[in-house]
């Protein structure tokens, strides 16, 4: 039989434990080259190589003092975990250099289930080993892999919420093999017009089959992280909730499904403003209850919406753009803690980030 070794696991433990540190989350800046061209076009930007490259120097080279107090991981996408900034480092290292775990998307993106409503799993299995050693050799020592669920109209399907299960098993056991400690997601959209309950009931279920499957495959916990959605309603729902109803759900939903093994969740931001992603982010480490986890953020759309706007690909802006990206760090650094108290609702950190049946 082969299981991972003590060293393996002590070393998968260690990230784990290292990128759930207090006050410190996740920089997802792994959009793929079509996701990062949608945000590009908002502010006229060119989807070309050089500007993905320029854009993504400008948050990885952001204050070497500050960043990495709120900053432990940074999830890239294939393209960016080879490119180099101007000076001719690596991202990589420059990562490293800052202490921040650099890590990679390995996932191939979402297909349809036939016969469904729409529902999808995630491919990205063949050849997965060895992209893990290539990315483990190039100095990653963490891997995502996102999984989607939707809610309404009887979805998810006992279909989607298995295959999405078993693949994210898969994908992990493969993770960490190769030396990766794998962030399994498996995000439920906003999308629908359903409230907080049925949210709770999909969450529910998705994360009591996706710790089945990682128990079946023999995945070790302790050097594992979960990012999930947060447990809210659906974006078109018409009655309200309060961060304290969203911190209540997400919290209940864990003790109930998350095991004590596993060391930390990221949360992502899936469509909310930045200023109300770090709002309920505050909100569930205020929220007083048993949660042995770290709970804190891998955002990518509520980091990056107001640092976006504040480049708009001038050269002349990146020194603005930096400082708000280590702002939105901050705040979130702050909820990761219970610590934040709030700031002006200004500009494009007030704006909804949704984007209907989102990819990534
Ligand atoms: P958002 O925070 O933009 O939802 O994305 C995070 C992420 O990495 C999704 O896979």
């Amino acid at each position: 039989m082969s299981y991972l070794t003590e060293a393996q696991k002590k070393e998968l433990a260690a990230t784990a434990k290292a990128i759930v540190a207090p006050g410190k989350g996740i920089l997802a800046a792994d959009e793929s080259t079509g996701t990062i061209g949608k945000r590009f076009s908002t502010i006229g930007v060119e989807n070309v190589e050089e500007n993905r490259r320029l854009y993504r120097q400008l948050l990885f080279t952001s204050d070497k003092e500050e960043m990495p107090k709120y900053i432990s991981g940074v999830i890239l996408f294939h393209e960016t975990f080879f490119q180099k900034a101007d000076n001719g480092t690596p991202f990589v290292k420059v990562l490293q250099e800052r202490g921040i775990v650099p890590g990679i998307k390995v996932d191939k993106g979402v297909v349809k289930l036939l016969g469904t409503d729409d529902e999808t799993t995630t491919q990205g299995l063949d050849g997965l080993a060895e992209r893990c050693k290539e990315y483990y050799e190039g100095g990653a020592r963490f891997a995502k892999w996102r999984c989607v669920l939707k809610i309404g109209g009887g979805r998810p399907t006992e279909l989607a919420v298995n295959e999405n299960a078993n693949v994210l098993a898969r994908y992990a056991s493969i993770c960490q093999m190769n030396g990766l400690c794998p962030i399994v997601e498996p995000e439920i959209l906003t999308d629908g017009d359903h409230d907080l309950q049925a949210c709770i009931e999909a969450s529910e279920r998705t994360l009591a089959a996706v710790y089945k499957a990682l128990s079946d495959h023999h995945v070790f916990l302790e050097g594992t992280l979960l990012k999930p959605n947060m447990v809210l309603p659906g974006v078109d729902c018409t009655k309200k909730f309060t961060p304290e109803d969203v911190a209540l759900a997400t919290i209940t939903t864990f003790q109930r499904h998350l095991p004590v093994a596993v060391p930390g969740v990221t949360f992502l931001s899936g469509g909310q403003s930045e200023i109300v992603a770090t709002t309920h982010l505050n909100a569930i480490n205020k929220y007083e209850a048993v949660k042995p986890w770290g709970l804190t953020f891998s955002y990518g759309r509520a980091l990056q919406a107001s640092v976006l706007q504040a480049w708009r690909g001038k050269p002349e802006n990146v020194k603005a753009a930096q400082e708000v990206f280590i702002h939105r760090a901050r705040c979130n650094g702050l909820a990761a803690l219970g610590k934040y108290e709030g700031e002006e609702s200004a500009g494009a950190a007030a704006k909804s980030l949704f984007v209907k049946d989102h990819q990534y």
